[in-house]
């Protein structure tokens, strides 16, 4: 193997990292947890960005931007190679809490829910499901402060309706997002009280509780699945999947020799359009990217000509060609689990890559010795998209797409193959760092 990732060992860590990020907040804090373990060191956007080369990374909300510049500055120069950038997504499709979510009905409290992104809804009923997300509080002197809560408990479940009452459902279940899939969570003469229960979840009177971020996370644990175990059933593998290999991938390439300044950006927002102060189509990479080139002792000039030798790899899932739908499939781009990451192309910009971006993630895994396939939809099939069209627009910078294979996309509970993060990782390490 020409690469350092052990298969066994990658798995286990995706699993663990899915696990323990039920939301954008908690995967950022997640991967800050393994980024500081390796001797990043945290930024905050308000101070002034470190000249001194370094590796930092910096968290807005839910997305988080990592880099180093020990290779591209050790000639204290701006960089004149400019930056290899991984990109990923922290979001996934859930349902999420309203702001006055507590109803009473036919005896049971239920909790309304806003869809977020486009899941797969009937994955989502009849599962135990928890909550998490983020809390704002009230401070001392008119500040804000926020508060992170993850409650692995079941407290809820979306219950789907008896055969015996609608005897059709086999024949294509119709699920009305505002009927149909309010969860409950308790039973009672009054509704329940969400204010009271996150006030419990983060120890602040819930007078102090000025507004939140909740969604709802299914608690069965993630693990290993088929008859060599050689599969992982989990839920957000779209796309905490590549967020994990790019942490991983980034923590490896800083141990090399660095011609580049590496870049990981996790973007939250990309299930619903990545407008927003976060997502991929807002300043955080070139902010950062310019940042990066001007605390170095760089011109603005600097960084439009670092950003002319940048190659931008987006990582995001890709379709698995599933055994009982093989027709809905492109017949010769066929694409298998465990193996090897999958290089993303559409004509009409769907997914960013053209042949060049193509050409960087070749050599990437050729250079870390894992196969590669080629994905592309059935021409009379619409085409799914990431952020890397917005990020190659917003830089200029050449910009491949590519992901890891999975099946049931944006079901609550996805399945990979166990072997693909630590062939993932070791692409997208390559990929940061590659060799003259
Ligand atoms: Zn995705």
């Amino acid at each position: 193997m020409a690469h350092p990732f052990d298969p066994d060992t990658e798995a286990q860590g995706l699993i663990d990292f899915v696990d323990s990020s039920p939301t954008p907040f908690h995967a950022c804090v997640r991967a800050a947890a393994l980024l500081s373990e390796a001797g990043l060191t945290e930024v905050d956007e308000s101070d002034a960005f470190p000249t001194e080369p370094g590796a930092h990374f910096l968290i807005r909300g839910g997305s988080l931007i990592a880099w180093d510049t020990r290779g591209a500055y050790a000639a204290g120069s701006a960089p004149a190679a400019g930056f290899r950038v991984v990109g990923a997504h922290t979001d996934s499709p859930n349902l999420r809490i309203k702001p006055n979510p507590d109803r009473l009905k036919a005896g049971w409290q239920t909790l309304g829910v806003e869809v977020y992104g486009g899941p797969l809804l009937n994955s989502w009923l009849d599962r135990d499901l928890g909550l998490a997300g983020r809390v704002a509080v009230r401070g001392g002197a008119g500040r804000v402060e926020s508060r992170l809560f993850h409650d692995t408990a079941p407290l809820l479940r979306v219950a789907q309706l008896a055969i015996h009452l609608d005897r059709e459902q086999n024949e294509g279940l119709t699920l009305n997002r505002q009927q149909h899939l309010e969860p409950l969570w308790g039973l009672g003469d009054s509704p329940g009280d969400v204010r009271g229960y996150l006030s419990e979840q983060i120890r602040v009177p819930a007078a102090d509780i000025l507004g939140w971020d909740v969604m709802t996370h299914p608690v069965e644990p993630s693990r290993r699945l088929g008859r060599r175990s050689e599969l992982i059933a989990a839920p957000r593998l779209d796309n905490l999947a590549t967020s994990y290999a790019g942490v991983r991938a980034f923590v490896e390439a800083t141990r090399s020799e660095l011609r580049h300044v590496p870049v990981l950006v996790l973007f939250d927002h990309e299930e619903v359009g990545s407008t927003s102060e976060r997502g991929a189509m807002s300043t955080l990479l070139p902010s950062v990217l310019e940042r990066i080139v001007l605390a170095g002792g760089g011109t603005r000039d600097d960084y439009w000509r670092a950003l002319s030798s940048t190659v931008i790899a987006s990582g995001d899932m890709a379709h698995a060609t599933h055994p009982n739908y093989a027709d809905r499939h492109e017949p010769l781009h066929h694409i298998a689990v465990n193996a090897g990451p999958v290089l993303k192309v559409n004509a009409n910009l769907r997914y960013a890559t053209d042949s060049l971006g193509a050409a960087a993630f070749q050599l990437a895994c050729e250079q870390a010795g894992v196969p590669m396939q080629s994905f592309v939809v059935r021409t009379d099939l619409p085409s799914g998209s990431t952020v890397g069209p917005m990020t190659s627009a917003l830089t200029g910078a050449t910009t491949v797409d590519f992901g890891a294979p999975v099946l049931s996309m944006h079901s609550a509970r996805e399945l990979c193959g166990a072997e693909d993060p630590a062939m993932y990782a070791a692409a997208l390490s390559a990929f940061l760092a590659p060799l003259p």
